[in-house]
C-alpha cells in the first residue's frame, strides 16, 4: 500500500491581522532549511481577509494556504459569504468545512455540509471535513454512532483521496487542553477508514487523510500523531504562532520521532 503523507493544518479561526504574516514568514523561512524537512504537508487557514496577501508570501514553497469555510454556490445574492471558486481564486488550495463552531454558530448541517463539499471539489479545492461528537455524546457512549453519522452525511460518494480530508475532532477537546486517550481516538479513526469504503472508491478509502484535531500541541503531537489511522493534525489554537505550529509540524521529521 502507498505511504500516506500527512497534513499538518492550521486552523486561525477569526485571529489575525495582516502583521500576522510575520507567523508565516518565520514558518515559511524554517521550512525552507535543510534541517527542518518535515514528511508532510503544511496549510494554513488564516482568516479570509489574508488570502491573498498570504498567497503572494508562501509562493513557490510548499506551504499551501485554505479558507475556513465557503458557500455552496459560485456566486450571488448572499451577503458576507464567500465562494469556494473566490477563496481559488485569493490563492486558497483547500477549505475547511463542517468545522464544529459553523455547525453550532451557524446551525449547519451534514446535508449543508456535503453541499459546501461538492462546492469546494467543484472550484478545484480540496475539502477538509470536520466531523466529532460533543461531550454529552461521549458520555451517553454515542461517539461511533454520531461519528459515523456525520461522515455518511457530509462526505459525497464522489469524493476522492486528491480532494478530501476527514478531520475527526471531539468538539469537547477544541481549545479545551483535553484529548481523547490514545485508544479511543484509535478506535474512532478505525472506524472511520473502516466506513469509508462504503462511501467512496476503495484507492480514496485507503488513502484518504484522517486528521485528528482538538488540543494538539507540541507536547502531544508526537504520540498523537504516531496512532493508527492518524495521518495528520487539524491545529486551532497552537498554529497562531510560527514556534508552536512548527514544534507540531516536527513531529514528522523522521530524526525527532
Ligand atoms: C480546531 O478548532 O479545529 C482545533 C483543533 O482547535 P484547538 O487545536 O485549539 O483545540
Amino acid at each position: 500500500m502507498t505511504q500516506i503523507r500527512p497534513l499538518v493544518a492550521g486552523n486561525w479561526k477569526m485571529n489575525g491581522l495582516k502583521c500576522a504574516a510575520s507567523e508565516v514568514l518565520a514558518i515559511r523561512d524554517r521550512l525552507s532549511t535543510a534541517e527542518f524537512n518535515p514528511e508532510a504537508d503544511v496549510l494554513i487557514c488564516p482568516p479570509v481577509t489574508l488570502i491573498a496577501t498570504l498567497s503572494d508570501l508562501i509562493a513557490d514553497t510548499s506551504i499551501s494556504l485554505g479558507g475556513q469555510d465557503c458557500h455552496g454556490e459560485i456566486s450571488g445574492a448572499h451577503t458576507g459569504d464567500i465562494s469556494a471558486e473566490m477563496l481559488a481564486d485569493a490563492g486558497a488550495s483547500a477549505v475547511i468545512v463542517g468545522h464544529s463552531e459553523r455547525r453550532t454558530d451557524h446551525g449547519e448541517r451534514d446535508k449543508d455540509i456535503y453541499l459546501k463539499t461538492l462546492a469546494v471539489h467543484r472550484a478545484g479545492l480540496m475539502a477538509i471535513i470536520c466531523i466529532g461528537e460533543t461531550e454529552a455524546e461521549r458520555r451517553a457512549g454515542q461517539t461511533l454512532d454520531v461519528v459515523k453519522r456525520q461522515l455518511h452525511g457530509s462526505l459525497p460518494t464522489s469524493a476522492l483521496v486528491i480532494n478530501t480530508v476527514i478531520a475527526y475532532e471531539p468538539i469537547w477537546a477544541i481549545g479545551t487542553g483535553l484529548t481523547p486517550t490514545v485508544d479511543d481516538i484509535a478506535e474512532v479513526h478505525g472506524m472511520i477508514r473502516q466506513e469509508l469504503a462504503a462511501i467512496v472508491d476503495s484507492a480514496s478509502a485507503e488513502q484518504m487523510r484522517l486528521l485528528y484535531g482538538g488540543s494538539v500541541k507540541l507536547s502531544n503531537a508526537a504520540e498523537l500523531m504516531a496512532i493508527e489511522n492518524v495521518n495528520g493534525a487539524l491545529v486551532g489554537g497552537a498554529s497562531l504562532q510560527a514556534e508552536s505550529f512548527l514544534g507540531i509540524i516536527a513531529a514528522y521529521i523522521s530524526d525527532q520521532t
